[in-house]
């Protein structure tokens, strides 16, 4: 499964946010499979769609799909250049899918900041740079075999030639390769060297307690939304040490302190969602038997490879999927009566599955 990796640098709330995580997931009821790797970290995705399924296709347990979140120790200035523990670091970030840069956004006298000033544009630079520099290594590493193979004549040496030659000014200049444009020829090239800065990026900025409830009135949060902005990617102001406290809550103590708090949800729930949308995850459901639940799928799957998220069984025998949308569901109030007008819908191989479907999928055995 897909896994997003929390990167940042020393003190600014790393093992605090994974904390809140760990201990979010220790409370899912409905997973016993605990990770045994004390660096992943699995939680429910929040979906209020489940409750309202299950009230209306009752069944006698909710299950929620869940998302994996892995720590990777704090990166540091010369990284890329193998100091210390560098190399390590790196190559844990090649192991994710995507990349949750906490930074840090609250002022507190007692807690060092390695470069000695709160600066998050300039953490998050200090970070970026140490991962232009290592995919510039690996580019250059390549650059000369291609280039040579290239010389006879090669096509494919040619085409990634030209795709190395695309990327190469973009890292020297301190750049990303997730902010280049690529057809989807070089897309398949890119995806095939491996490099850090084309995995899609988040910022979590972690502010003061106090800027829980309106994140923008924190200077450093305005100046991490302004540096995300221009570079594509999206920001989420969170409150790390509040998350942690109250992820050990029950969900009815969590809700009233939210409440109290004037926050709608958590700041953990966020990021869950945040991170499972950056990975271009959505989520199908199944109901009509003893549990209403949610699974994941990748955007863009057709309907047998989606079946085979349940059981490979239901890939390779799969016949159709009967499918109904949960706004139509919502809409209707029963199974019977978006039959009656019209809505359930059989689909067939070639069917692309939309987040917020229903399936109940027939397949040979
Ligand atoms: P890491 O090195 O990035 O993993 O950082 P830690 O999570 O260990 O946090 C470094 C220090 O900052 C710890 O003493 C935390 O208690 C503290 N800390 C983390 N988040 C916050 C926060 O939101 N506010 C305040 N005041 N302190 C925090």
């Amino acid at each position: 499964s897909l896994t997003a990796g929390i990167v940042g640098l020393p003190n600014v709330g790393k093992s605090t946010l994974f904390n809140a995580i760990t201990k979010a997931g220790a409370e899912m009821a409905n997973y016993p499979f605990a990770t045994i790797d004390p660096n992943v970290g699995m939680v429910e995705v929040p979906d209020p769609r489940l409750k309202r399924i299950d009230e209306l296709i009752p069944a006698k347990k909710i299950v929620h799909t869940t998302f994996e979140f892995t720590d990777i120790a704090g990166i540091v200035k010369g990284a890329s250049k193998g100091e210390g523990l560098g190399n390590k670091f790196l190559e844990n970030i090649r192991q994710v899918d995507a990349i949750v840069h906490v930074v840090r956004a609250f002022a507190d006298d007692n807690i060092t900041h390695v470069n000695g000033k709160i600066d998050p544009v300039d953490d998050i630079e200090t970070i970026n740079l140490e991962l232009s520099i290592a995919d510039l290594d690996s580019i250059n590493k390549r650059y000369a075999r291609v280039e040579k193979v290239a010389r006879t004549k090669d096509k494919e040496a040619q085409a990634e030639l030209a795709v190395l030659q695309k990327i190469k000014p973009v890292l020297e200049a301190g750049g990303a390769v997730r902010e280049i444009d690529f057809n989807e020829e070089e897309q398949k090239i890119v995806h095939n060297l491996f490099l850090l800065t084309s995995k899609p990026v988040l910022y979590v900025a972690n502010i003061a307690e106090d800027d829980m409830a309106h994140p923008e009135q924190s200077e450093y949060y305005q100046q991490v939304k302004a540096y995300a902005e221009q570079a594509g990617a999206e920001v989420i102001g969170i409150s790390a040490k509040t998350e942690e406290e109250i992820a050990e809550l029950d969900d009815q103590d969590r809700q009233d302190f939210l409440e109290a708090e004037g926050v709608e949800e958590s700041g953990l729930d966020r990021l869950i969602r945040a991170s499972y949308h950056l990975l271009g995850l959505a989520t199908f459901f199944t109901a009509g038997g003893p549990e209403t639940r949610a699974w994941t799928f990748h955007q863009g799957m057709k309907a047998p490879q989606v079946a085979g998220v349940i059981h490979s069984d239901f890939e390779r025998g799969f016949i159709r999927a009967e499918t109904i949308s949960f706004a139509d569901l919502d809409q209707y109030g029963s199974v019977q009566a978006v039959r009656e007008a019209g809505k359930l819908r059989l689909e067939g191989k070639e069917y692309e599955v939309q987040d917020g479907d229903i399936i109940e999928f027939r397949f040979n055995v």
